[in-house]
């Protein structure tokens, strides 16, 4: 059954969109528009709308997703050359989909 969140049907395997990992809790996969050279999306399978929704229950989600970054730089090979972790909150922290993620920027030539 589909939804009218986008990422609820992306993390449940709703659509075609390719994931570069997946375990019981989350999904990553590329930004459709990418900000940077290497620029992954790390979605819980959960619905939170941002982090200001989180509670104490959702400890292990937000590990999950920090682990997870670390994991996927290290796969695409932006560990040592450096990255960013960014949660965009609500609109004024230029939040579009309000289904909680963590962006995964990196692969700049500096
Ligand atoms: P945010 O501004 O933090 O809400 O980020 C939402 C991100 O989702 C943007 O960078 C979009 O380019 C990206 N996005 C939107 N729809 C899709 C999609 N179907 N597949 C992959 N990325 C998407
Ligand atoms: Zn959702």
């Amino acid at each position: 059954m589909t939804t009218d969140c986008i990422f609820c049907n992306i993390a449940n395997g709703k659509t075609d969109t390719e994931f570069l990992f997946e375990n019981e809790t989350l999904v990553v996969f590329k930004d459709i528009k990418p900000h940077a050279p290497v620029h992954l999306l790390l979605v819980p399978k959960k619905h939170i709308r941002s982090i200001n929704d989180l509670t104490s229950v959702d400890d292990a989600i937000v590990s999950s997703l920090i682990s997870a970054g670390k994991h996927m730089a290290n796969e695409v090979g932006i560990a040592a050359s450096g990255y960013k972790l960014v949660f965009n909150v609500e609109q004024g922290g230029g939040q579009v989909i309000f289904h909680l993620h963590l962006h995964l920027l990196g692969g700049w030539k500096r």
